[in-house]
């Protein structure tokens, strides 16, 4: 039986407890107040029981029903807040929150995990060479090829135009780059296909993989160094450190990476 906020199994449940406390409550009533009364207005069996059957059940099953329909409506809203219209990855508020609250919750014990940023290489080809339309074509191609590759706990995000962040809990280094690998391999054998042209796709991945908890703020400024060094060492390629090995990407001059310049 659902006996969540959303289903009926709560709305069935809290009508039978409720309308037994209604019960209960006309019981103890009528044997304390009106001891001393007179009058009588009707049996024991209809003041208490009978009456109460008939009011209590149709009254809480509207109010829960009511309640489980705002509880529904508030779901649906909290995923539409929460969520990319495009890709259905999370959107950059919801990536962020969720990831700085998980970090913030584990700061105190020692724990393992990543965050991954993903940027599809030359991206404004894809655009300038078969429209925009087919450029969102191939966000969502990419973005569900990645989703296939994360396990169900991870946290994915779509936090720029064709920039995804993958957050991964209780991973160490080896396997945060396993996975990185898994994910570029996986879209580099994707390609476009666009009025019989092909494009192939690709993405490059900078990450940074912590052994005691971290700020998402430091993680991502790491990662997204490691990115730009992936970019410049030619695309296609995944750049997961320690975050130990920060000071090595930090001594990279800023303008390090240029992005390249398309002309039409
Ligand atoms: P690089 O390999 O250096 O990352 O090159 P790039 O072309 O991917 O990088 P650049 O930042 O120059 O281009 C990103 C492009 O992404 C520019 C913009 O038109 C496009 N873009 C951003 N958001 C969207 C979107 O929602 N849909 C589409 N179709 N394109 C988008
Ligand atoms: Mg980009
Ligand atoms: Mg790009």
């Amino acid at each position: 039986m659902d006996m969540s906020r959303q289903g009926w199994g709560r709305v069935v449940v809290l009508t039978v407890a409720g309308t037994a406390v209604c019960i209960i409550l006309a019981i103890i009533i009528d044997s304390f107040s009106f001891r001393t009364m007179s009058w009588e207005w009707g049996s024991r069996f209809s003041n208490n029981i009978l009456i109460p059957l008939i009011i209590a059940p149709p009254f809480f099953f509207f109010l829960l029903s009511k309640l489980r329909e705002l509880a529904i409506a508030h779901h649906n809203l909290t995923v539409v807040a929460s969520t990319d219209g495009l890709t259905s990855c999370l959107n950059r508020v919801a990536f962020t929150t969720l990831v700085e609250a998980y970090l913030e919750r584990t700061q105190e014990q020692p724990s393992d995990g990543a965050l991954l940023v993903i940027d599809v290489d030359h991206f404004k080809k894809v655009n300038d060479e078969f429209g925009h339309a087919s450029g969102d074509d191939a966000l969502k191609l990419i973005a569900s090829a990645i989703k296939e590759r994360v396990r169900n706990n991870d946290l994915l995000g779509r936090i720029g135009g064709e920039e995804f962040a993958v957050f991964l809990p209780d991973v160490e280094l080896p396997k945060t780059v396993a996975i990185a690998e898994r994910i570029r391999k996986g879209v580099d054998g994707l390609t476009l296909v666009v009025e019989g042209t092909r494009l192939p796709l690709s993405v490059s991945i900078g990450g940074a993989a912590y052994r005691r908890t971290s700020t998402f703020e430091q993680l991502f400024k790491i990662a997204d160094r490691w990115l730009y060094v992936a970019k410049r060492s030619g695309r296609n390629r995944v750049e997961v450190h320690a975050t130990s090995e920060a000071a090595d990407v930090a001594s990279y001059p800023t303008a390090f990476y240029q992005p390249t310049v398309h002309r039409g």
